[in-house]
């Protein structure tokens, strides 16, 4: 079916993936084909999964790309910026150090010969340092506690490349403002029963109205009510190699005087982790844990005990993960997004970042001169790789581990077997620097081989290389150094930043 012959798409779900969606195909098709309708119908009863509030730095070029205002934005949602992700106890502690390591979104690249990771590695500067401290700038902003912003930064732009933490249920109602405003139809209802014909979704139904579109788009969270009416037994788990299925949330006012970070935390307790992200207005917390090996009521403890005294009588939701995804995200005139679509655990904040990929692939998907099976296949296939390649990235985390201490730790570290191939790649890189195409598949967009060295690196998976020595190995540091005294003078500190941008905060 070719955009011509499409004119009213429907979604059903008004959850981030809806609102996304419909604003950026709004924005992409409307320019083309002004009688181009698209619909989003929205339960008033069900709401909202309402977690999801950090996010990675491409999700900057989304919301520039739709007009939206930055500063409204991160206004209007609480935002603060980030930098990257902080890991903690993800290994044993060495001498009564707690194990920590950050993975920011960026690397510098100051290397003439030999490039800046090879340097680091051949003169072992890993017996004097952190990966991270020793290849990025982010490291070192964060830990003099700036943000990624100069002072007279335009919109979306940064000294580093950043994300946001924001409050989700605050994001969906900007977006939907948004979208509203540029013509997209709002409705109220509930959908009850979906029309299937010859494979085709015909018609959706509420306890009062039919709706009938010639795409249906099915944003209705973990349920998949839409695609799930085509086609049962279309999911493909990965629950061997990410066992974590629960998280129990808690959310927390911020102490007097306390400086919202720009950057997330994810600590390892028990069996799973335990993330941290600063909103202007609030820290959001949460414990993501493998609910086959510990029950809802330890989870919870564990995630007080470790939060202090002052959350013991803070509100706790509990929240269940169905992690993978379809087999087949577009099935007939159905295109399953967000968590109808799939779901990789939250570690690496990926699930606006996927609906972003899968609302900027439909664009292209929909477009005219496509024959419409070949056009299925093919964003079927881009899909399944953006969630296995993320799926081995996530594992990556996981697996490279010396953590004993439970059960959930010991089977951590045989998970890479889950990932075709990367046991073998983790022997390479154990010989040699990890480097782009060791990850050649066409998938690695978001996380490419810089991404990867710092968890590799992180979790001390370092290849055994002739070490060197020699001034030009370690001019890369000096420039280094020189670089991160330019960026704290042109940055400010975030919490200089929030205040500018929200003084009555
Ligand atoms: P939902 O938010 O569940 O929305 C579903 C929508 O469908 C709702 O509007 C609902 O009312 C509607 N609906 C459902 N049934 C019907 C019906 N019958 N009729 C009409 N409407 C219906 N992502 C990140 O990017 N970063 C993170 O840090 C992050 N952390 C997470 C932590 C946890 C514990 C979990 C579970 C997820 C996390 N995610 C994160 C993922 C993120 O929450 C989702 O990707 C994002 O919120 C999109 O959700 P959604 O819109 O697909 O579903």
């Amino acid at each position: 079916m070719s955009v011509e012959n499409i004119k009213k798409l429907t979604i059903v779900g008004g959850g981030a993936a809806g609102w996304m969606t419909a604003i950026y195909l709004n924005k992409v098709f409307n320019s083309q084909q002004p009688n181009f309708q698209i619909t989003v119908i929205e339960s008033p009863d069900i709401g909202i999964i309402g977690v999801g509030e950090a996010t990675v730095h491409s999700i900057r070029f989304f919301f520039a790309a739709m007009g939206l205002d930055e500063n409204a934005l991160l206004r209007a949602t609480h935002a603060t910026l980030k930098t990257g992700i902080m890991f903690r106890n993800w290994m044993q502690p060495v001498a009564g150090q707690m194990h920590q390591y950050f993975h920011p979104f960026e690397q510098q690249q100051l290397g003439k010969d030999i490039d800046m990771s090879s340097s680091w590695l051949l003169s072992a500067r890993y017996q004097q340092e952190r990966y991270d401290e020793g290849v990025s700038l982010s490291a070192h902003l964060i830990k003099q506690g700036h943000g990624p912003k100069a002072r007279q930064s335009a919109p979306y732009q940064g000294v580093v490349p950043y994300g946001y933490h924001l409050d989700a249920v605050l994001l969906a109602r900007f977006l939907r403002e948004h979208a509203v405003a540029a013509g997209v139809v709002y409705l109220e209802d509930t959908i009850v029963d979906v029309s299937v014909t010859d494979g085709n979704i015909s018609s959706v139904s509420s306890a009062t109205s039919c709706y009938q579109a010639d795409i249906f788009i099915d944003a209705t969270g973990f349920k998949g009510l839409l695609i799930e009416a085509l086609q049962q037994r279309n999911w493909q788990s990965f629950a061997d190699a990410l066992p974590c299925n629960k998280a129990v949330a808690i959310q927390r006012p911020h102490l007097a005087g306390y400086q919202p970070k720009p950057y997330t935390v994810a600590t390892a307790l028990s069996h799973g982790w335990a993330w941290q992200i600063d909103l202007s207005s609030r820290q959001g917390t949460g414990y993501v844990y493998d609910g086959n090996r510990l029950t809802a009521d330890q989870a919870e403890q564990e995630l007080r005990a470790w939060l202090g005294p002052e959350a013991c009588a803070l509100p706790a939701r509990h929240l269940q993960m169905k992690v993978g995804c379809r087999q087949q995200f577009w099935l007939g005139n159905c295109i399953a997004i967000g968590l109808a679509g799939g779901f990789i655990e939250p570690l690496e904040s990926t699930g606006l970042h996927l609906i972003n990929l899968g609302a900027r692939l439909l664009s292209t998907h929909l477009s005219p001169g496509a024959t419409a099976q070949a056009v299925r296949d093919s964003y079927n296939q881009a899909m399944n790789g953006f969630y296995q390649d993320l799926k081995q990235f996530i594992v990556l985390h996981y697996c490279l581990t010396d953590r004993d201490d439970t059960a959930f730790w010991r089977q951590a570290r045989a998970t890479a077997v889950q990932c075709a191939g990367l046991p073998e790649k983790l022997a390479l890189w154990r010989h040699k620097i990890c480097e782009y195409h060791d990850l050649a598949g066409g998938y690695a967009t978001t996380f490419t081989d810089e991404n990867y060295r710092y968890i590799l690196y992180g979790m001390q998976h370092y290849p055994q290389l002739q070490l060197a020595t020699g001034e030009a190995l370690q001019q890369p540091f000096v420039l280094l150094q020189q670089r991160v005294q330019q960026a704290l003078q042109r940055t400010m500190s975030h919490s200089e930043y929030l205040q500018q941008l929200m003084p009555c905060r």
